[in-house]
Parts: structure tokens; sequence; C-alpha cells
């Protein structure tokens, strides 16, 4: 006999994502009880959790932290076994929490070639640049000091998870961070980039696009927490609560040559 014992939706404010669109539930089969998730996500989304058991044991022990790939239903997470059938038994989860990604990737694939983020025959300045004083405190990200409108293109490959773009507002302050239009996008190797700050309406690429280095995907802005016109661009692993920021090598010039991109310097794309 198999039937649908409990179901718990996520749609859970995490940080940066709003919304995930991502469940779990039980279903009895036999005697076990099996926890399913569904993941709609367009990437693979981290869950992690504690068990509280009375009489099961779980195939998965109590503590849990488990990757569940992009677009998959009915992904079995662990089963719950009767250990004494005479005696009651219960089982609650506690601390759960998910975010997406798969927070297990540690190693960033450091020969990738990433593709300067705008144009052919542009050239721009890094105002901020890694572990910047104004607002990148311990983070690997990159401001490219552009006028509003400038097409922004993919660095690399992959599909798109996020879009915001209906903020027009912005400011110098914290507060203002809010206001952050951009696009997130998921690359294969399991790391994302965030493109921050494009113009209210800029986005050129909707969710659930795949998209190529090179690609244009969005018009500039100055949204946002921002002191000026600027792209903000950060390649990432997500971790359950934070962010692990990476620096990569860009192609420059005619593209034969790799660097890692410097504050105060400008950086031309001829290729
Ligand atoms: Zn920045």
């Amino acid at each position: 006999m198999k039937y649908i014992i409990i179901c718990i939706l996520f749609l859970c404010p995490a940080k940066n994502y709003a919304q995930i669109d991502f469940k779990t539930y039980y279903e009895r089969v036999d005697n076990e009880n099996i926890l399913f998730a569904d993941n709609n996500e367009l990437c693979p989304v981290t869950y992690k959790f504690s068990l509280v058991l009375k009489n099961y044991k779980s195939s998965k022990g109590k503590e849990v932290e488990i990757v569940i790939p992009a677009k998959t239903k009915k992904f079995e997470i662990l089963k719950l076994s009767r250990i004494n059938p005479k005696k009651a038994t219960s089982y609650k989860t506690k601390n759960g929490f998910l975010n997406l990604g798969n927070h297990l990737v540690e190693k960033h694939d450091d020969s990738y070639q990433y593709q300067l983020p705008f144009k052919k025959g542009a050239a721009f300045k890094i105002g901020q640049g890694y572990n910047g004083t104004i607002s990148h405190h311990n983070k690997k990200a990159l401001d490219f000091n552009m006028p509003i409108g400038t097409k922004i293109c993919a660095i690399r490959d992959g599909i798109v998870v996020r879009v915001v773009e209906t903020n027009y507002r912005g400011c110098a302050k914290r507060e203002c961070m809010k206001f952050n239009n951009k696009v997130i996008i998921y690359h294969s190797d399991g790391s994302f980039v965030e493109y921050t700050h494009i113009k209210k309406n800029g986005a050129i690429v909707t969710v659930g696009d795949t998209v190529k280095a090179g690609q244009e995907i969005a018009l500039s802005g100055n949204t946002g927490w921002s002191t000026g016109p600027h792209l903000h661009l950060v390649v990432f692993y997500q971790k359950m609560k934070k962010r692990k920021t990476i620096a990569t090598n860009f192609l420059t010039n005619d593209g034969k040559q790799q660097e890692v991109l410097s504050a105060k310097k400008t950086y031309s794309k001829n290729y």
C-alpha cells in the first residue's frame, strides 16, 4: 500500500533568490516512509536538515545535506525504517534550510577563460576590484564603469536562473541594495555569475534561456546600491547562507591572452 502522508512545500525567501520552487514529501511504501523531493528549479538545490526520530532508523543518518538535481521530480532523499514493530513511532524534520546550487562543489576550474562582459570593440575601466574597500570587502567582485544602456554580454555559457529588472531606484548606501536589478546565470561547473545594477526593464534574456558566452544579455544601469553607472560582476559558488566568490581569468585584448583583472585598469575586448 502506498500513500502520501505528508507534504512540505518550500517557497522560502532564501537570501538573494526570492522564492525557491522546491518541495519535499513522504510516501509510505510497505513498511518504510520514503522522503522525496521535487526540484522545479533550473539548477540544483541543496537541502540541509536534521531528523528527530522515535523508533525509526534513517538510511542517511540524522544530519542530512543533499543535492537534488535541476528539474527533478520524486528524487529519493532517504528511507525511514521502523526498528521495533511493536513500539510507537514518530519523526520530525527540524532546522531545514535550502538554497540554490550544489553546495558540495568546492573546486572551481581556474583554467577556464572567461570573456569580458561587453561587446567586441569596447573598452572599460575597472573601478572597484576584488576585495575593494567601498563595497567588496572579502568579495571577489569587479565593477566595470560604463554608461547606462551599455550592452552587457555573457562571460560564459549557462542557463538564466533569476532576472530582476523592475527597480528604478538607486543610491550610494547599503539600504538601496534591495533595488538591485540583476541577471543570475548558472554555469555547467556548478558556479553562478551575477550581473548587477542593470537598468529598469534592461534584461534581454529571461529565466530559462540558455546563453552562450558573448551573447547580449542586458543593458547596464545604476540601480540599487551604486555610486554611479557601472556593472557589478561576481562569479560565485552558493553556500547555505552566503556565497563563496571566485577570482577568474578573463581573455583580454585580441583574446590570445588571459589575466586576472585589477582595479583602475582599462581592459579592451577585440575578439
Ligand atoms: Zn561592485
